[in-house]
């Protein structure tokens, strides 16, 4: 509308004196001017088309009809409503609390109730009965910075399509820490190709992080038997607190690392895993950083004084 309203003020307010100026000037003015006039018309007669037999012929309708079980089913009068009880049904699983809306960018979310998936794009709805849904992680990306997580980000994209006939598939591109959540209310498996990696939670990546740091350190040398991790009751034991941290500072600085006696009695995950659940939950970027207590004898300790142990 905003060529033709531009027209039409030009002529409202006088700016030409004569229509047949407009119309008969250069070539291009006059193509400009047809043109403000067949969008409009052009939209109004799409509109039109879409709405008639009850908006059977709106792109949304045709989408939706895609799920009526008894396709063979060609009565029009019948078709009318088929799809308005199709909308009903998505509309109470909508507005039920527990499902899952997930922005993923500032014009695009993604909703998830107990049967459908819906893509809400700015000009369309894409659905997808998870019934016959098939969900593939085929990319993922890693970002460095990010002004939301003030470090590392990484983005997956999740190709979502049906087995249906005529339905539209369709791609969900959303932040890593997001899957988890929509993976929890999707029934249906979410394949995940196998050379796309990438860490479900920050956990995880802490987790990963943690152990590549711990790699990094001189090993342990321990001589007895190692027993079962405590914390997990499945790994054998394999990490030794033992302070290498320098401290510079002056002796009894109550920040300092300080020695532990326990025998090893944990496995690195189980330590990562109790070292992240001591840091404070909104700053991650500092966790690597920080200092944690022994689970057992509440010395203090740093990344460095985590020992991987060598038998011998
Ligand atoms: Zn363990
Ligand atoms: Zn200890
Ligand atoms: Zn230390």
């Amino acid at each position: 509308m905003l060529p033709f309203g531009y027209i039409f003020g030009l002529i409202l307010f006088g700016h030409v004196d004569d229509v047949n100026v407009l119309l008969g000037g250069t070539k291009l003015w006059s193509i400009f001017v047809t043109c403000t006039m067949l969008i409009p018309l052009y939209t109004l007669q799409k509109i039109f088309t879409w709405s008639m037999n009850n908006w059977n012929k709106h792109p949304i309708v045709q989408n939706l009809m895609v799920y009526y079980n008894n396709n063979n089913n060609n009565n029009n009068s019948n078709n009318n409503l088929l799809w308005t009880m199709i909308a009903s049904d998505i509309n109470v699983e909508f507005r039920r609390i527990d499902k899952i809306i997930i922005t993923t960018n500032s014009i695009t979310s993604i909703i998830v109730t107990d049967n459908w998936i819906i893509k809400v794009l700015p000009y369309k709805i894409k659905v997808i009965h998870q019934s016959d849904a098939i969900l593939i992680v085929n990319k993922s990306d890693t970002h460095e910075m990010s002004p939301v997580t003030r470090g590392e980000v990484q983005f997956i994209n999740i190709e979502v399509k049906s087995t249906r006939r005529g339905s539209q598939p369709f791609d969900i591109r959303l932040n890593v820490f997001d899957f988890k959540n929509l993976q929890d209310k999707v029934s249906r498996p979410i394949t995940v190709l196998q050379n796309i990696k990438f860490h479900k939670t920050l956990l995880d990546k802490f987790i990963d992080n943690f152990k590549e740091q711990v790699q990094e350190n001189p090993y342990y040398e321990y001589t007895e038997e190692l027993g079962q991790c405590i914390g997990c009751m499945q790994a054998s034991s394999n990490v030794k607190l033992y302070k290498q941290c320098n401290n510079d500072r002056a002796i009894g600085n109550p920040e300092d690392c300080m020695v532990c006696y326990c025998r090893p009695m944990w496995c690195i995950d189980c330590m990562a895993k109790w070292f992240a659940s001591r840091q404070d939950e909104s700053a991650p970027e500092t966790w690597l950083s920080s200092k944690c207590t022994c689970p057992v004898c509440r010395a203090r300790f740093c990344i460095l004084d985590v020992c991987l142990i060598q038998s011998i």
